[in-house]
């Protein structure tokens, strides 16, 4: 069967390119791998309690709001702002706030700091404010559908803040930390919003805190979930099709161009354009034939690295037996000691930042009555677990007992910040990279697409890779952008919107 477009992946980025070609009366046949819509914006259950997958909220929203009224969704949706406090021997802070009344705080605390201080937060308040609104003018983000005829006095104050902007990926941003901040725990929350060391390139760091401080980070009423679901109904109501466990194994192209794509089971079904949601590694690293591909390009997939992935605890608790008082947000990132990692291992918690994430304030039902929900997470490399597993969700005996004790070592980890955790556990269900691998379909189970940090940054051209180098194939998704940009939702629905302006152009 013939389609206009053929979408690999049901994921939130694939759902809103489906729709927004629906709308506009395209045929479309969305296939997805695995049993449900949404991908990693997914939410499960275990004994009563429901938990999401991956993302926990989102910045953005507005921009989310108006994606949905553009596919003729009227969203409903209300938006609670969360917040994020960082625990460490060193530091107390809130800092999703505005970024004076943090600067000011930062300096009642680091008195010595209060020039550093000064100069970091004019810096960084002057790269936000370029960025204001820059999904919508600069024409390496804007939407080809996106109106670009500016009034002259607003085109000259464009120009200025275009030339000023792509040095900014290959900026270190610790160059500016080292030469103007001291301490080091304040350099890393500066430049890492955490305990790591600053790696990010200064556009990544102002669009990471342009999201946390200026816009925010919000969960919907409707969960994540819930907004895939919204998605799917658009794209059924307007008459396109989407097929669950349907596993794409192949992209055909003939010519240098898709044609169609070919089913694990062996189905082929044909299209003028093919969008790939599948993660960008996948798309090219597995899914096309690799002699159609230039090697040049494949090598450089292959080297360019993705952000790393994580172990994630998602715990049933009764509350009553927690002490929670620490914890002021709705996250928490918590590190107990402060002590060089490179000689110490992932699983040494006590060491390692660890979110936490009192996921019930967001979604009270989700939980049963009188309990609620925690979601621990901390970075874990997949190579460090990859041995486990023999194929696509088979694991080597054992892998159960392995991710339980790590489980229970965070929580022993996080019960110095909650004392009574480990005794108020009713539930609890542990994912790994593998799991984000397997159930979540990410090579190695990344969890936020392309590395942010401005070493590697500069390994593939551009900054949406949407068009590719295979006529008439598009990618869509996070992994369609090679930076944070307005971060993994909205970032996800921009490239879809992207992507189906350009088969709609
Ligand atoms: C643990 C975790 C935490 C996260 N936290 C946040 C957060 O707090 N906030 C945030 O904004 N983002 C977060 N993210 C990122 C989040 O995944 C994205 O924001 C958003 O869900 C990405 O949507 P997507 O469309 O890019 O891709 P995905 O959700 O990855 O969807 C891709 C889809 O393609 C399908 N697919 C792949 N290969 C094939 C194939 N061969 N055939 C058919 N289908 C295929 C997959 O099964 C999947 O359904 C998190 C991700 C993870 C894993």
């Amino acid at each position: 069967m013939t389609y206009d477009t053929i979408v690999v992946g049901a994921g939130i980025g694939g759902l809103f390119a489906a729709a927004r070609l629906v709308r506009a009366g395209r045929s479309v046949l969305v296939l997805e791998k695995l049993p449900h819509i949404g991908g990693t914006s997914y939410i499960f259950r275990r004994g009563g309690y429901f938990f999401p997958m991956g993302p926990l909220s989102f910045s953005h929203p507005a921009r989310v709001e108006s994606f949905l009224r553009d596919v003729d969704i009227e969203p409903g949706i209300e938006f609670k702002r969360n917040h994020f406090q960082l625990v460490t021997p060193a530091l107390d802070v809130i800092y999703s706030r505005p970024l004076e009344s943090l600067r000011n705080d930062l300096q009642s605390a680091f008195p010595v700091e209060q020039r550093g201080l000064d100069r970091f937060f004019s810096e960084l308040g002057g790269w936000i404010r370029d960025l204001k609104d820059i999904e919508t003018w600069h024409p390496d983000f804007r939407l080809p559908s996106e109106p670009s005829n500016f009034s002259a006095a607003a085109e000259e104050e464009i120009l200025g803040r275009r030339e000023r902007i792509p040095s900014w990926s290959a900026i270190p941003v610790r160059e500016l930390l080292d030469e103007v901040i001291a301490d080091p725990n304040l350099k890393n929350l500066l430049g890492s919003q955490g305990t790591g060391p600053p790696v990010m390139s200064a556009l990544n760091l102002a669009f990471m805190w342009r999201a946390m401080s200026d816009v925010g980070i919000w969960f919907p009423s409707n969960g994540l979930h819930g907004l895939c679901r919204m998605l799917a109904s658009s794209v059924a109501f307007g008459g396109g099709k989407i097929m669950t466990s349907t596993p794409v194994g192949r992209i055909l192209v003939e010519s240098g161009r898709a044609v169609g794509v070919k089913t694990a089971d062996g189905e082929i079904f044909t299209g003028q354009w093919i969008v790939s949601n599948a993660d960008y590694k996948k798309t090219f690293l597995e899914l096309i034939d690799p002699v159609l591909v230039p090697p040049e390009h494949l090598d450089l997939v292959r080297n360019v690295p993705y952000t790393g992935s994580e172990l994630c605890v998602y715990l049933g608790i009764d509350p009553a037996r927690v002490d929670f008082r620490r914890m002021r947000a709705e996250h928490l990132f918590y590190r107990k000691e402060i002590r060089p990692q490179s000689d110490s291992p992932p699983e040494d918690f006590d060491n390692r930042e660890i979110e936490i994430c009192r996921w019930s304030e967001n979604a009270p039902d989700s939980v049963p009555r009188g309990r609620a929900s925690l979601i621990l997470r901390v970075d874990f490399p997949h190579k460090e677990i990859a041995a486990w597993r023999t194929g696509e969700k088979a694991r080597r005996a054992g892998y159960r007992e392995t991710k339980n004790r790590l489980a229970w070592k965070l929580i022993r980890t996080v019960e110095n910040v909650l004392p009574g955790l480990s005794s108020a556990v009713e539930v609890l269900e542990t994912a790994t990279p593998l799991t984000y691998q397997d159930w979540g379909q990410r090579t190695e189970g990344s969890i936020a697409g392309w590395t942010w940090s401005a070493d590697a940054a500069a390994g593939l051209p551009g900054k949406f890779l949407i068009e590719t180098l295979i006529g008439n194939l598009l990618t869509a998704g996070i992994y369609a952008a090679k930076e944070l940009f307005l971060g993994g939702v909205p970032t996800a629905m921009h490239t879809g919107a992207y992507a189906a302006d350009l088969i709609l152009r």
